[in-house]
């Protein structure tokens, strides 16, 4: 990369933390911009400059990318960032620009899990049985599929609180997940929980929970991924990065 070289990394991950660092060591002669959402308000310090706030659809992020002169984009938001997703991958094939995209492999079930699978939350939450305590692991927006059922008890786990409260004798939990399984299964025991509502994030951050409604035999409903736009796609970040190499070498700058 060259020092006319932009790089867009749609961050909002832990793997775009980790990104910054590396994409600013590997293409120091080029310039990186780092995007967030700005949901999060205790955003990470990336070190790298960085840009807040949606950039208006499809149309606000091609004016961001021709203003700007970015010349890749690097997608590394949640998997379920998939407005997000799409909007890169609508904006990079008009202008084409190359659109790197990290995804995660997904979490998968071993012979002895109940996992029950769902497109969406609306009918994750349709099918969770009266009289059901839920763990909850699905974030500030979509917990309100959930607050309808008067007849489950919740326990909700997010980083941000949600814009409405949650029915009277729930439980709200603000904070990152653990990553020690035995604090999940420690956590779901306590409140007597006996079905777990995840997305499939993929990843190890997130993972401890599936571990501990393994060892607790309870039956966990997966939200599935949504459906994204075809890309250029790396696993991990090193993926990311050899891609990213491999554009700068097959453009000769
Ligand atoms: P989304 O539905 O893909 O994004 C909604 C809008 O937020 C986008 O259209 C865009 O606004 C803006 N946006 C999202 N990511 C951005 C970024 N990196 N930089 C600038 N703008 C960005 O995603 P979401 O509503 O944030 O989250 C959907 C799901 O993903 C939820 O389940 C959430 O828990 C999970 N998740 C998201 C993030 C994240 O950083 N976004 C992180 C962890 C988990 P414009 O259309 O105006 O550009």
């Amino acid at each position: 990369m060259t020092k006319t070289d932009h790089i867009l990394l749609l961050a909002g991950t832990f793997e775009a933390r980790r990104l910054a660092k590396q994409l600013s060591a590997r293409f120091s002669g080029s310039r990186l911009t780092a995007s967030f959402a700005g949901v999060v308000k205790d955003l990470p310090d990336l070190d790298v400059p960085t840009r807040t706030g949606g950039f208006g659809g499809v149309a606000g992020l091609s004016s961001f990318l021709c203003a700007e002169r970015i010349t890749l984009v690097i997608d590394a938001t949640h998997p379920f960032a998939a407005q997000m997703s799409r909007n890169a991958a609508d904006a990079c094939a008009a202008l084409q620009l190359p659109l790197i995209r990290l995804e995660r492999p997904v979490w998968t079930s071993l012979p002895d899990d109940t996992w029950r699978h769902f497109d969406t939350m609306q009918a994750a939450s349709r099918a969770l049985p009266r009289g059901a305590r839920a763990f909850l692991a699905v974030g500030r927006k979509e917990i309100r599929h959930f607050t309808s059922r008067d007849d489950i008890f919740g326990l909700a786990r997010m980083i941000e609180a949600p814009p409405q409260p949650l029915p009277a004798g729930w439980d709200l939990l603000l904070q990152r997940p653990s990553q020690s399984a035995f604090e999940e299964a420690d956590l779901l025991r306590n409140h007597g929980i006996t079905h777990v509502v995840t997305k499939n994030s993929g990843g190890g951050r997130a993972y401890a929970k599936i571990e501990a409604a393994r060892w607790l035999k309870l039956p966990v409903f997966v939200i599935d991924r949504p459906q994204l736009p075809e890309a250029e796609t790396a696993a991990d970040i090193e993926g990311v990065l050899e891609k990213a190499q491999f554009l700068t070498d097959q453009t000769g700058s």
